[in-house]
């Protein structure tokens, strides 16, 4: 069948995945990645997909309401998987106005813009579709009740050998909203507004809430890059606090494989849960990661371990997030490819040997955040 999708953010870690994917997978789709290309946004991601016949670029920012409405005419938009984000929650704590502007007004603008076009068309919403990605951040924070861990009630393929949890709650769809950084407020609001424009214009939308994703092709501000590309550097890995805050970790492609099935087989108005019941405590992971690089790089055991920084602690920072996705692997039948070890090796192999991509984004402006953030502290 021939579709037109506008994926938005496509030039970042999460889209550029899903650009790729669908790409490939679906020759009759054409594919419009929108982006504006922030310090987020980059067009190397998707170097091995950009001469497809199916593939389209666009510069855009989604807040841009006027631009929006040509865009989604002019292609004839019949799907729309809403990726675009300002998604750092240290920048957001810095500068919460921008991530209103681009996660709140944008999306509404692009919600605005397809209703308007969809709404045109003698089939209306017949055959269409708003997808919006968000965070399981919008939750809230659990609390670390078993903080030495204990044996997951939950596994999926993703889950570590280790199977560990730190608690015995875990967030649900029904779970109530309670977002505690800027960024998560953002993203709480932008997914508000797309359910109220299901309930109140009767788009056909769906939201789906993700906990960490790890894997190639991802910013290195986000802890895993950052982590292996300051060992490559010999510098000092900024641990957050004691490093006991509480993660759930699933490999950016299983994300991607979990949004195609939803974007195809989802229901209208339904929320889901995505995630890999794969528990970490940051400094379990830094860890891992620091064993891994050393290995690879034939550093002796433990070598990396010096490098270790504890820094003060993020304001407000959430002590444990961990998802069910059960309802997800229930209804549709997504599980997770990916064991959690397997993925940390492909990972860390991935940075190791693309150093060109990471050389290119952690010269100029990134060395200035990165000064900013981490010294004196
Ligand atoms: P990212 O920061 O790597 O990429 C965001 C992309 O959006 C960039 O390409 C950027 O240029 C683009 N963008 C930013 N502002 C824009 C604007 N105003 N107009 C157009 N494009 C704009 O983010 P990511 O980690 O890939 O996250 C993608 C989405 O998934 C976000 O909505 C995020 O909230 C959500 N999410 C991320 C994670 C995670 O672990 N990274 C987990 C769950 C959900």
């Amino acid at each position: 069948m021939k579709r037109n999708i506008l994926i938005t953010g496509g030039a970042g870690f999460i889209g550029s995945h899903v650009v790729r994917l669908f790409v490939n997978k679906y020759p009759d789709y054409h594919i419009i990645n929108l982006d504006k290309l922030t310090y987020a946004g980059n067009l190397a991601n998707l170097k091995d997909i950009e001469d497809k016949p199916n593939y389209t670029f666009v510069k855009a920012d989604i807040a841009d309401l006027d631009e929006m409405r040509r865009i989604i005419r002019e292609y004839g938009i019949d799907g729309i998987i809403h990726l675009a984000a300002e998604s750092h929650v240290d920048r957001s704590i810095k500068d919460p106005f921008t991530f209103a502007r681009t996660n709140v007004m944008g999306t509404l603008a692009l919600l605005q813009a397809a209703k308007e076009y969809w709404e045109s068309l003698p089939e209306k919403y017949e055959g269409k579709r708003f997808y919006h990605i968000s965070t399981d951040e919008v939750y809230g924070a659990l609390e670390l009740t078993n903080p030495e861990g204990i044996e997951s009630p939950f596994t999926t393929a993703a889950s570590s050998e280790h199977h560990h949890a730190y608690g015995t709650e875990f967030f649900l769809e029904t779970t109530k909203y309670n977002p505690h950084s800027p960024y998560s407020a953002s993203k709480a609001s932008s997914d508000h507004f797309v359910r109220a424009y299901h309930d109140t214009y009767g788009m056909p939308t769906i939201v789906t809430n993700c906990s960490n994703n790890y894997g190639p092709y991802q910013f290195p501000e986000k802890l895993i890059p950052l982590f292996i590309n300051n060992i490559r550097h010999r510098k000092p890995l900024p641990v957050y606090g004691k490093g006991e805050n509480v993660r759930d970790w699933l490999y950016v492609v299983d994300h991607a494989r979990a949004i195609d099935t939803i974007f195809h087989e989802g229901k209208i108005a339904e929320t889901y849960n995505i995630g890999g019941f794969n528990e970490w405590k940051n400094i379990d992971i830094i860890k891992v990661i620091i064993k891994t690089v050393d290995r690879l790089l034939g550093n002796p055991e433990g070598y990396s371990d010096e490098l270790i920084t504890y820094v003060t602690d993020r304001l407000g920072h959430d002590m444990r997030y961990a998802i069910d996705s059960r309802k997800l692997q229930r209804e549709l039948g997504w599980e997770p490819s990916l064991q959690f070890e397997e993925g940390i090796e492909k990972t860390v192999r991935w940075y190791l040997d693309n150093q060109e991509w990471m050389d290119n984004i952690t010269s100029g402006d990134y060395e200035r955040y990165y000064d900013d953030m981490y010294k004196n502290r």
